[in-house]
């Protein structure tokens, strides 16, 4: 007899010999253990249920029948070489052909007298025949329910080079008939509510339904596995987190207000409020990890500075990261202005210049030195300030910008890294891409979030066209005339040089058309990402200044650049970007008060494409776009293929927010109860198995 000793981490060469000489396809599936063969969700079923009589078989029909194998041989077809075999199976109402091509083994496995079930497509093909069909043999004590591949809803997994279906079906089956099944770990009263099937039944019917209905319950009940192991990670990196000690900084009523009247504008009540929120995370005793999610242009560093300021009041230092170095430098100038007439004392930190305010150009050695001692209040760089090992006075709070870039696990190292006390710096980290709430709560669950939904008051809606070939002349017409009326224009470009991509235009090639055709009069910037930071650091303060006109630029213009002036955003090969993206970009043009417009260039009008970008046309909603996106591209593409950290999800579906809430309550309600799961072991092993998530 089969040990039950079949554990979940038992390796699956050692379930069957089957499985030894399959190792290699199985490993190349991502299937090593017992437990990652059960969780191998078969993608669809063939519905072989219905068991038919031989007489009522209808030609162009799937169906099964059962009946007894009268006649079985196979012969070579004289022209193709083919092994033919065929068998005729009959029951009591009639018989029927069967016949398989270049499979030997039928004959060694199927004899005459055998009873069979024959599951398939029936042909009309010499009367009726089944072409290929699959075959069982119906052996005591197997019933009906007890087949693998014939008579029931038969699971189609997901293959490789060098396994069948009907391999994987086997050890499935036979791990579920011979392993110790995972335990049960969801509470009986979620079960009974729900009416879903205990965990083993459950494992049992998605792999073999019993009917289409136990099937979809059971299918339920594991998706909700998903979402509540996620839900569970996310619940519990909150309660370490707030077992972890960070600076308290209290509100410095006066210091605020002051500082907010200096503000070159009224906040908007989106900014005022997620300042607040910020502001009474600091003010407790462990560290804030905070998400701030709003729209291009609504203002989101307004509400870092607020938040800085109330660190600095409390004789904390701020470190906010941008994605890149011109970024960093934009910021520092952005942040400046803001904080004119606090006294801050800001400092900028890149891999190519550190500087402070009010001291210029300084060495690294008296940065640190003054970092140290606690005369410099507020640091922009970029996220290589991680790997920097700079010694801080009193690092209270690190503000991320575009978070998005940040994986979970490097959130985690930039709290480790960056202090070196006992206690943790406060998180606030930003994001300019609207993630939509499913998918934050899935994926950022971990994160208090704040979302700014408005824009600030007296912009108009931007102007956005879809330019075909035939309609550049007028594009061009229109940068014309806004360049005469002493306005500015981006050109954005998905490529570098033209070798890159065939037939898309590349930043290289646009800036040389550009120069000496259309615009040869007019001062013309180029910006990219392999331009020496010196470059880069020139062509964007040229823009900013006025000084060039029109930047042609590749995607680094994605994020945070600002510049009021610009009303013309061009976006070529628009079709190449995501549909979050090319509003981002859109995003860096309607920044005042003057009418703005967005062109999105594309040479291709295939149907699909042409609706996407009728879709960035018709809406200013970046969060409508970003979810239109979601469902379109999948979650890498909205956050960006570097993105880690997005769950490998089997069953779930991330616009399932019901499902996403009800996990999420669940979790809650069990981490209140049983804050280090001591009375869930199986709860405490089933997040044990998430990387992202660290148990104390
Ligand atoms: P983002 O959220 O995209 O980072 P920014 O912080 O760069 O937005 O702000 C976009 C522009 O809006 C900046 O020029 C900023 O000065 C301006 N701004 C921010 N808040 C307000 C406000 N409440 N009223 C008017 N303009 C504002
Ligand atoms: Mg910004």
């Amino acid at each position: 007899m089969y040990p039950m000793a079949y554990g979940l981490t038992t390796p699956v060469t050692q379930l069957h010999h089957l499985a030894g000489k399959l190792e290699k396809p199985l490993r190349t599936l991502g299937i090593q253990t017992i437990r990652d063969l059960i969780f191998y969700y078969p993608t669809r079923y063939d519905d072989y249920s219905v068991v038919l009589d031989i007489a009522a078989l209808v030609p162009g029909t799937v169906a099964t029948v059962r009946g007894r194998v009268e006649h079985i041989r196979s012969s070579r077809s004289p022209r193709r070489r083919l092994l033919i075999t065929e068998a005729i199976v009959a029951d009591g109402t009639g018989s029927v052909r069967v016949r398989w091509y270049n499979q030997p083994f039928t004959t060694r496995m199927f004899k005459s007298g055998d009873e069979v079930f024959v599951s398939g497509r029936v042909d009309s093909d010499h009367g009726h025949t089944f072409v290929s069909p699959s075959c069982e043999k119906i052996t005591q004590p197997k019933q009906g329910g007890d087949t693998l591949h014939t008579a029931r809803l038969v699971p189609v997994y997901h293959l490789t080079r060098g396994i069948t279906t009907k391999q994987v079906r086997f050890l499935v089956k036979h791990t579920l008939d011979h392993a110790l099944l995972p335990p049960e770990h969801l509470p009986p009263g979620v079960l009974q509510s729900h009416r879903w099937p205990a965990l083993g039944q459950a494992l049992q019917e998605i792999h073999f339904p019993t009917n289409q209905t136990t099937l979809t319950v059971a299918r339920e009940r594991l998706t909700f596995d998903e979402l509540f192991t996620l839900q569970l990670g996310n619940r519990l990196a909150r309660e370490a987190r707030v077992r972890e000690r960070a600076p308290q900084f209290p509100f410095p009523k006066d210091t605020i207000q002051t500082f907010v009247r200096q503000l070159p504008f009224t906040l908007t009540p989106g900014q005022r409020r997620a300042a607040w929120e910020a502001m009474q995370d600091l003010a407790k005793p462990y560290p804030m990890n905070r998400l701030l999610e709003g729209d291009v242009g609504s203002g989101k560093t307004a509400v870092a500075a607020l938040v800085a300021r109330v660190v600095v009041a409390g004789g904390g230092q701020v470190s906010y990261m941008a994605p890149t170095s011109i970024l960093a430098v934009q910021h520092f100038s952005t942040l400046r202005r803001l904080c004119e007439g606090s006294g801050l004392r800001l400092g900028l930190y890149t891999r190519e210049r550190i500087e402070l305010g009010g001291l210029g150009t300084v060495g690294k050695k008296e940065f640190q030195k003054l970092l140290t001692a606690g005369e410099v209040d507020l640091v922009i760089g970029t996220h290589a300030l991680l790997g920097e090992s700079l010694r801080w006075h009193r690092l209270g709070l690190v503000i991320i910008d575009e978070q998005h870039r940040f994986g979970v696990s490097q959130r985690q190292q930039l709290q480790q890294s960056v202090t070196g006390s006992n206690e943790q710096p406060h998180l606030l980290s930003m994001t300019a891409t609207p993630i939509p709430r499913s998918l934050a709560l899935t994926l950022y669950g971990d994160l208090d979030l704040s979302v700014i939904r408005e824009r600030p008051a007296g912009r108009r809606p931007i102007i956005t066209e879809i330019v075909t070939p035939d309609r550049r002349g007028r594009m061009e017409e229109r940068m014309q005339s806004e360049l005469a009326a002493g306005r500015q224009c981006f050109v954005i470009c998905p490529t570098i040089d033209e070798s890159d991509h065939l037939g898309v235009r590349s930043v290289t090639a646009e800036y040389e058309r550009l120069q000496t055709e259309a615009f040869a009069t007019v001062p013309i910037g180029l910006l990219h990402g392999r331009l020496s930071a010196d470059k880069r650091e020139a062509a964007r303060t040229a823009f900013l200044n006025g000084e060039t006109k029109i930047l042609v630029a590749t995607s680094v213009v994605e994020v945070g650049v600002d510049v009021p002036n610009a009303t013309v955003m061009v976006i070529e090969g628009s079709e190449r970007f995501g549909l979050a993206q090319l509003h981002q970009f859109r995003g860096r043009v309607g920044r005042a008060s003057h009418q703005s417009y967005c062109f999105l260039c594309t040479d291709t009008d295939t149907e699909g494409g042409q609706a996407r970008l009728e879709a960035v046309q018709q809406s200013a909603d970046g969060f409508a776009l970003a979810e239109q996106d979601l469902r379109l591209r999948g979650p890498g593409e909205l956050l960006g293929t570097s993105q880690s950290g997005v769950p490998d999800l089997k069953l779930a579906n991330i616009f399932d927010y019901q499902l996403i809430r009800q996990a999420q309550i669940l979790a809650e309600e069990v981490v209140t109860a049983d804050p280090t799961l001591t009375h869930h072991p199986q709860l405490r092993e089933l997040v044990g198995e998430l990387p992202s998530v660290h148990l104390e």
